[in-house]
């Protein structure tokens, strides 16, 4: 089979290595230049470090273990720490924080030569009963037997299929970068949520000595973002108690972005025809529960495992989406709360410990068809 693959960031790229490995034969089309470089790093839990593992991105070496997430107040007092180790034993497979450069390059790595085409920006679509035909900004075109849209938050593939559909703002926002930061933190299996009334800071290893950082802060839709982000965030946060000052000391400034948080709508069918959704392009939601890169993820395995055989593609593919939309929609609604950004310090305080392994686990396994389906 010919699959189209529009997008070459996590989920287009991992459900190319998917279908590859099937023996279809892949084109993946990237508006961009190149694999993009820049950029934070990205939580990959038990699922998402499950499924590159087994589209045959080895993550060994890559990134850090993550094994409990401490949670303190603005002023230092310790509020929760979640051991996230049951559900790495239950389900066999470590949580880690990985540079985002560094997992997009491990996926497009194991692929043919010549598979991604860069400096494509998919205009339109156009399909009838035996194939699907899209259209490029620069006058050309590809023809296949499937389109997958894997074009990320705005997508263009998703327009086409659904009509515009607004992304509805969650009132937030989150600035991230990553640095070289000398703390103990950045060598050890912990990461930190701090919250406060400004709002949150996260704090996680990422490996080759490298902090991944983030300030969450309320944000109102169309706000611009403020000139000089690090003096703001200096101003916001200097005040909290360490390691928040000591970070925003060695920020350097020239890579911080800003992301306003948004959230589309999960519908139970996210295509038409020969065509679907990977991804952000099916359910962008807010970083608050660090599931979107793991869903596009959940969608490549499970994209590839619905077309293996396949006879009958477009009854395939719907089934597909009805697979994933429960789970997807799940992720989307737990972060569309954001309550871990919130300053609700007496609630956390009330959690005891020992039930954060249990109900990880449990978090973990409602969100993931692949995990539901590993074994017991
Ligand atoms: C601050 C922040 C922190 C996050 N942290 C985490 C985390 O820790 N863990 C986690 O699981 N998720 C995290 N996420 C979410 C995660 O980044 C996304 O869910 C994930 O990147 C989605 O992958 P994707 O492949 O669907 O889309 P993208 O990564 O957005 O890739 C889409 C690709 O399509 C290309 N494209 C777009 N339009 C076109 C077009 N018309 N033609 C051709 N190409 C096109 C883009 O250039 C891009 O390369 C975070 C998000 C944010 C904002």
């Amino acid at each position: 089979m010919k699959v189209l693959v529009i997008g070459a960031g996590v989920g287009g790229l991992a459900l190319a290595r998917g279908l590859v490995a099937d023996g279809h034969r892949v084109r993946v089309f990237e508006k961009a230049p190149g694999l993009r470089s820049s950029g934070g790093a990205l939580t990959l839990w038990s699922n998402g470090a499950g499924i590159v593992a087994e589209l045959g991105g080895a993550l060994e070496g890559a990134g850090a273990p993550i094994d409990v997430l401490a949670q303190y107040e603005a002023g230092g007092r310790p509020l929760l720490r979640m051991d996230m180790v049951p559900a790495v034993r239950r389900y066999g497979w470590q949580h880690v924080c990985v540079p985002r450069r560094r997992l997009v390059r491990l996926l497009a790595d194991g692929l043919p030569e010549g598979s991604v085409s860069f400096g494509r920006e998919c205009t339109g679509v156009v399909q009838d009963g035996d194939g699907v035909r899209v259209d490029f900004a620069d006058g050309s075109g590809a023809a296949g037997d499937v389109l997958v849209g894997a074009d990320g938050h705005h997508s263009v593939v998703r327009r086409a299929l659904r009509g515009r559909e607004a992304c509805k703002p969650s009132g937030w926002a989150t600035w991230q970068g990553m640095e070289r930061v000398p703390l103990d933190l950045v060598a050890g299996r912990e990461g930190r949520l701090i919250i406060g009334r400004e709002g949150m800071c996260g704090l996680l290893p990422a490996g080759e000595g490298l902090l991944q950082w983030w300030f969450d802060r309320p944000w109102r839709p169309g706000e611009p973002p403020p000139e000089s982000p690090l003096a703001e965030l200096r101003r916001w946060f200097g005040h909290w108690k360490s390691p928040v000052p000591e970070v925003l000391a060695s920020i350097g400034g020239e890579e911080i972005e800003v992301f306003p948080h948004c959230r589309h709508p999960v519908p139970r069918t996210w295509g038409e025809g020969r065509c679907t959704l990977v991804g952000d392009a099916a359910h962008t939601m807010p970083p608050a529960q660090a599931q979107g890169a793991n869903q596009a993820l959940e969608d490549a395995w499970a994209l590839t495992l619905a077309l293996r055989g396949a006879s009958d593609v477009p009854a395939a593919l719907r089934r597909y989406e009805r697979r994933r939309a429960g789970h997807a929609a799940f992720a989307s609604l737990a972060a569309r709360t954001e309550y871990v950004n919130r300053y609700l310090p007496s609630l956390h305080r009330l959690v005891p410990d020992r039930l954060t392994g249990p109900a990880y686990t449990w978090w973990l396994r409602s969100v993931s068809g692949y995990l539901a389906a590993l074994p017991r």
